[in-house]
């Protein structure tokens, strides 16, 4: 029996570290993306490599960038993958302020040159993008596939840039290309200035006695956070169904900054206010209010619904925080492996 192939962008990041280890469990062979870093950048997924010296090797890593189109053609046409997931990006809403153009170039034209190199190799693949509930921006909640866009940020706008163009190369060229609109989604592999792992990690560090301030911008903020572990699985059965289309996923519940904070801080009996101060070196030029989504159309044909809901995911974050500074000083791929993916 042929085992399906994968090819996933951003693999060493929060959700692709999650997507490789599902599709390695249902038994496909995996291709990931890196780049070439001056020290290690794959810890996220160290606790999945086998050698590749060895028979059982399912996952493969390639160097390369979305900066850099030729390459992304030629590692296709090489590899042949029957589902590309573009997960790369420049992801930091707050960085892209501060680097415009550089997000511009990879977070929109990048996946455009994903698809391209897609359609210039020749490969029948079904095509993935990362798109984000930032193309919704100033747009009141509940967000749903049919809301309009007003993106707040250069990153918003580069999303948008990618949601259209991933729906041209459908339209245009009869690609199975679709968009998954993300809501925030966080995990204890959620990279540490996103404002969830932020809280959850300074609670720990503050609860070990190892730091005592904790530096945020704006806590009125409204957000709909799941969990990304429960995420992946959405966006693989995006792929899975008989034609292309585009899907939410979302939990449906809204919490502000400060409601992250003050379930955080609870669950370790700390009092969030005797530890947080305002700097506004945080704070956005233009802001998001309030993204809630509603993700009744992937429920209704993907048979998905998110089961963690932001209260939830911020003791599971800040349990593992917890478990992770007793381990400081111990490997990245051992802290990972003292989550409890997938038990919940
Ligand atoms: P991360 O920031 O954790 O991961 C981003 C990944 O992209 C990393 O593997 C990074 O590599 C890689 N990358 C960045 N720039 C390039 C480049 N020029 N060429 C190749 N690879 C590159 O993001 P998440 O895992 O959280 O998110 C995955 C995707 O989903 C992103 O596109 C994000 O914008 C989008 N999204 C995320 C949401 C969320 O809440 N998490 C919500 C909606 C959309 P390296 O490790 O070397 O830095
Ligand atoms: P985003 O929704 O993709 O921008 O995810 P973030 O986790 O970066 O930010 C979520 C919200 O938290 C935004 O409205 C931020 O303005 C707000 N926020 C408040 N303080 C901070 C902070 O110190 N860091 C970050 N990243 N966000 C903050």
């Amino acid at each position: 029996m042929r085992f399906k192939k994968a090819f996933i962008t951003g693999i060493t990041g929060q959700d692709g570290s999650y997507l490789a280890q599902l599709l390695l469990s249902k038994g496909y062979e995996v291709h990931g993306l890196i780049r070439r870093a001056s020290t290690f950048n794959t810890g996220r997924i160290d606790h999945l490599y086998v050698d590749p010296h060895t028979t059982d090797a399912k996952l493969f890593l390639h160097y390369g960038d979305l900066s850099d189109g030729a390459r992304l053609v030629s590692l296709l046409a090489e590899i042949k993958p029957d589902e590309v997931y573009n997960l790369a990006a420049q992801s930091h809403v707050r960085v892209s302020f501060d680097e415009p153009e550089h997000t511009g170039d990879t977070t929109g034209v990048g996946s455009m040159r994903m698809l391209e190199a897609v359609r210039m190799a020749g490969i029948d693949t079904r095509f993935y993008q990362a798109s984000s509930s930032e193309m919704f921006g100033a747009t009141p909640p509940p967000q749903d596939e049919e809301t309009p866009f007003y993106p707040r940020s250069p990153y918003g706008a580069a999303k948008v840039y990618s949601y259209w163009v991933t729906k041209n190369y459908r339209e245009a060229y009869g690609m199975f290309a679709v968009n998954g609109i993300l809501f925030n989604h966080e995990s204890p592999r959620r990279g540490e200035t996103f404002v969830t792992r932020k809280i959850t990690r300074a609670a720990a560090r503050i609860k070990a006695g190892l730091q005592d301030e904790l530096w945020l911008g704006n806590l009125d903020a409204i957000r709909d956070w799941g969990y990304a572990a429960e995420y992946v699985e959405g966006m693989w059965r995006m792929l899975q169904v008989g034609e292309p289309d585009d899907f939410v996923l979302a939990t449906g519940v809204g919490l502000t900054v400060r409601d992250f904070l003050t379930e955080t801080f609870a669950h370790l009996g700390l009092n969030w206010e005797d530890h947080v101060k305002f700097d506004e070196r945080y704070l956005r030029p233009t802001e998001v209010d309030a993204l809630i989504g509603d993700a009744s159309k992937a429920e209704a044909k993907l048979g998905w619904k998110a089961t963690v809901d932001g209260r939830e995911l911020a003791r599971i974050m800040v349990d593992a925080d917890v478990e992770a500074i007793k381990h400081e000083g111990t490997a990245w791929h051992d802290i990972v492996s003292l989550e409890s993916w997938g038990t919940k």
